[in-house]
């Protein structure tokens, strides 16, 4: 906020710099739209895969709460959440990557053999979306994929980020039964 207004106020050339900065801002929105979105369907649709309580008991953790986006408030299970924007039928697993997050924690983590529950939201476009789940469990380190670091050009140089590799867990991705959702709205 502050930066916008200080390069708002600058030159022409820093003005020029403005938009980009505010481009990149507005595309980080949307992104954390998506992502925030996804974590909503999951609370409001998913039930707790270890207290198995009906009453929805997922609640989402605050944005900048590191390693997980879900914890139930009966019996503390944490999850990830994954939202990804698709064309087309919405599929009854998920093959390939999907994009992970900061390299550096993740590696720590597995490194301590410490893991968390995925759910993938997919949302296609003409707005369905339907929830899935990969355990904890179920994941192997090879479907953390590190990516090269950002170059020095980049906002955030020197940031690894990894990917997720489904094809690499020891079995499929479920499409759970009760997270298919015909209508996904993002929030404006
Ligand atoms: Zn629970």
């Amino acid at each position: 906020m502050s930066r916008h207004r200080r390069l708002g106020h600058g030159p022409t050339h820093a003005r020029r710099r403005a938009r980009t900065v505010e481009e990149e801002h507005d595309m980080a929105t949307t992104k954390q739209k998506l992502g925030t979105a996804g974590e909503e369907l999951v609370a409001k649709h998913a039930r707790c895969p270890g207290c198995k309580r009906t009453d929805k008991s997922f609640k989402l953790l605050p944005p900048n709460f590191k390693c997980a986006d879900l914890v139930c408030d009966f019996c503390g299970y944490l999850a990830q959440v994954k939202s990804k924007r698709i064309k087309g039928e919405l599929p009854d697993t998920i093959t390939g990557t999907i994009l992970g997050a900061a390299w550096g924690p993740q590696r720590e983590r597995m490194e301590a053999g410490i893991y968390f529950s995925l759910y993938v939201v997919l949302v296609n476009e003409v707005g369905q979306a339907s929830i899935y789940f990969l355990p904890r469990d179920l994941q192997t380190a090879e479907m953390f994929v590190p990516r090269k670091s950002l170059g020095p050009e980049a906002r955030r140089a020197g940031w690894q980020g990894f990917m997720i590799d489904m094809d690499k867990a020891m079995a499929d991705v479920v499409r759970i039964s009760d997270g298919d959702v015909e209508e996904f709205v993002l929030r404006a």
